[in-house]
């Protein structure tokens, strides 16, 4: 009995090392077909369940590469200088050797590694383990102020020393803040159902078919459970503790938890939108051109305010905060809005555009000090008196949102709708909406089961109609900015204009989509030239899908920031490849004279347009315009 229980113990202190994580990673890597990465994972995932499930929640977040739920903040995503001075420090290496070979290979993991392995010593370290790694990368992300850097070279450094084989590879991949093996968030959430379902000895009897279907559900169970609550610090202690069946019922969405919000489809025509909901109600609303803030009043009556991307915007808006007593009526006590916090002229009592808003301080904001006043447009209560109200329609959502809230002058309103389902009273609206300093419209699915609110879908029950983008290819793109070029003339002193990526979630990429230099005032330029030139790198990433006759910009930069551009219309080119394989199988797809038209602070690099969008907006334009893709039309050759 000892021996066995001996046994155990050293099954369990292996699983725990990190060398373990990496093997998996390192089979991840070496393919790219998803159902072996999702085996892989699950095999990992039923030996933890088994033997350490205390450690499931840290293993979960070192797979994606994240140090806790998105609303809290932290994040990795380290310099690449920085991280080069802690290799060279760590092997004894020079930082010229070290840059030579980064340029040869193009992933600073491997170049790690490789240093590593030519280096001498004397005794084997101390294996490394998950949870001590996992710290340590927690404390790297939260040290700040005095010596920062230096303390985090010296902690960097602590892991690199004991690292062995691939370790060292991946130390460096998740200080850079992305691993990159093909571990999207879906398919880790998969595997995770998957393991918890193989590891319940009870489903081992049931027939092939039946456990099939139990998987299928178990998969659909957890992925709707985070969409609405997505934080695993609630879900994997529930997934360890209950039934799966039982997970909804221990997992409910409260405020706090940001929701993941739902996405609207763009449309070119009112017309396209009719076609779509024939045969259903639907109400439109006016698209609001601001700054979308999901409202949340806690249990205790603490209120915060989250992004799109569930960043928490609390101390950005105390003006916000301090007036919802006003518009909060007294019966209502907990509650989660959908809301766009619009810039607002007080004295006309009216909206003022985007550009007013983007111009309002982000950080350290006193109420006292703010000059861009904001007022709030809600349009959806999500969650109410301690209750989810996101499997109600729309019209019953919008009956609690006017029953539970007031309108109070220059602070909070709710958006204006308009129910007729006819095409000259939509155009009308339309008109009206643009009249009022909005994008467009919002045309919604009001009734039935299509009316739900679906988290973080971008759904065809919501279509978005912008007016100034009727006549090009139906909405604006939001694009990561991966390389510049040179100005000349008067733009010698900046960059004169920008290589353009969209991101494919699935392979991880950023592929590129066009060469931008129009739409800059001289201020952008200046700005950008100073934000960018601490993000410039010496080569491109290797997640950048450049493809064989790239256009090659003068300098490289990390993917950090994210502009929204306009363009006349689409084509494909073999020297772009956004898209590559959805229309043809080498060449990618281009915009036709693109325009800058703002930074979109809200948006990270991988909430960027994505691949399948932009063949979308392709495809669309090809049926519009009645030729086919193929018929060589919308080819661009140069
Ligand atoms: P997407 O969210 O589709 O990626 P985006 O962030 O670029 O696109 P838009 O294309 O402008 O945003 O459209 C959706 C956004 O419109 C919402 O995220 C929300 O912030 C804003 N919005 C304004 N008014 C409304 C409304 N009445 N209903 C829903 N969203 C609205």
């Amino acid at each position: 009995m000892a021996i066995i229980v001996h046994l155990l113990e050293l099954v369990k202190m292996v699983l725990w090392t990190y060398a373990i994580l990496c093997n998996t990673f390192e089979k991840c890597e070496n393919t790219t077909k998803r159902l072996e990465i999702t085996e892989y994972l699950v095999t990992l995932f039923v030996k933890v369940i088994e033997l350490t499930p205390d450690g499931l929640l840290e293993l979960l977040y070192m797979c994606i590469n994240k140090l806790g739920p998105d609303y809290e903040g932290l994040e990795l995503g380290i310099g690449e200088s920085l991280l080069m001075k802690a290799v060279a420090q760590s092997t004894g290496r020079d930082m010229k050797q070290l840059k030579s070979d980064y340029v040869k290979c193009g992933d600073l993991g491997t170049v790690a590694k490789n240093s590593k392995g030519s280096q001498k010593t004397l005794f084997k370290p101390k294996a490394l383990t998950v949870p001590h790694v996992f710290r340590t990368l927690k404390e790297i992300a939260i040290i700040t102020g005095n010596s920062a850097q230096s303390k985090k070279i010296d902690k960097i450094k602590g892991l690199l020393v004991a690292c062995q084989d691939e370790e060292a590879k991946f130390i460096i991949r998740h200080l850079e803040g992305k691993l990159r093996i093909g571990l999207a968030e879906q398919t880790v959430l998969s595997a995770l159902a998957q393991a918890v379902v193989f590891s319940n000895k009870d489903n081992s009897k049931l027939s092939t078919l039946k456990k099939e279907e139990l998987l299928a559900s178990a998969v659909e169970t957890v992925k709707y459970v985070y969409n609405q609550l997505p934080t695993y610090d609630v879900i994997i202690p529930a997934l360890l503790k209950y039934p799966i069946e039982e997970l909804l019922e221990h997992c409910t969405m409260h405020p706090g938890v940001p929701l993941k919000p739902m996405l609207a489809h763009p449309t070119k025509s009112l017309t396209e939108v009719l076609d779509r909901f024939e045969n259903n109600t639907f109400t439109c609303e006016f698209k609001y051109d601001g700054e979308r803030a999901q409202i949340h009043r806690h249990e205790d009556g603490t209120i915060s305010v989250y992004s799109r991307n569930s960043e928490n915007m609390s101390v950005r808006y105390p003006d916000i905060l301090n007036a919802v007593d006003k518009w909060v009526k007294p019966s209502t006590t907990s509650f989660i809005l959908d809301c766009e916090a619009v810039a607002w002229d007080k004295e006309e009592g009216k909206i003022l555009p985007f550009q007013v808003l983007s111009t309002r301080k982000r950080k350290d904001v006193k109420e006292e000090e703010i000059t861009v006043r904001v007022a709030l447009f809600a349009f959806d209560c999500l969650y109410l008196n301690g209750k989810s109200l996101i499997r109600e329609p729309l019209q019953k959502r919008r009956e609690k949102l006017y029953e539970s809230f007031q309108e109070t002058e220059n602070e909070f309103y709710f958006a204006k709708h308009m129910d007729s389902n006819n095409i000259e009273d939509i155009q009308t609206f339309l008109d009206v909406s643009i009249a009022n300093y909005c994008e467009g419209l919002m045309v919604k699915s009001f009734d039935g089961s299509e009316a739900t609110y679906e988290p973080s879908k971008r759904s065809r029950n919501w279509l978005k109609v912008k007016k100034d983008y009727l006549t090009g290819i139906g909405d604006s793109m939001d694009l990561v900015v991966i390389g510049a070029f040179y100005g000349r003339g008067k733009r010698t002193s900046v960059y004169g204009a920008f290589l353009l990526a969209c991101y494919d979630p699935e392979t991880e990429e950023y592929q590129t989509i066009c060469k931008l230099g129009t739409g800059f005032s001289d201020e952008n330029l200046q700005m950008f030239y100073d934000t960018l030139k601490d993000h410039v790198i010496e080569k491109p990433k290797r997640f950048y899908c450049l493809g064989e006759n790239a256009v090659k910009p003068d300098i490289w930069f990390e993917p950090v920031q994210v502009w929204e551009v306009k363009c006349a219309d689409l084509s494909v080119s073999p020297r772009y490849m956004a898209g590559v394989g959805r229309v043809d199988p080498s060449k990618g797809i281009s915009l036709r004279f693109p325009r800058f038209i703002r930074v979109r602070e809200d948006k990270d690099p991988e909430s960027a347009t994505t691949s399948e969008q932009v063949s979308e907006f392709y495809f669309n334009q090809a049926n519009l315009q009645g030729n086919n893709h193929q018929n060589g039309k919308n080819m661009d050759y140069y």
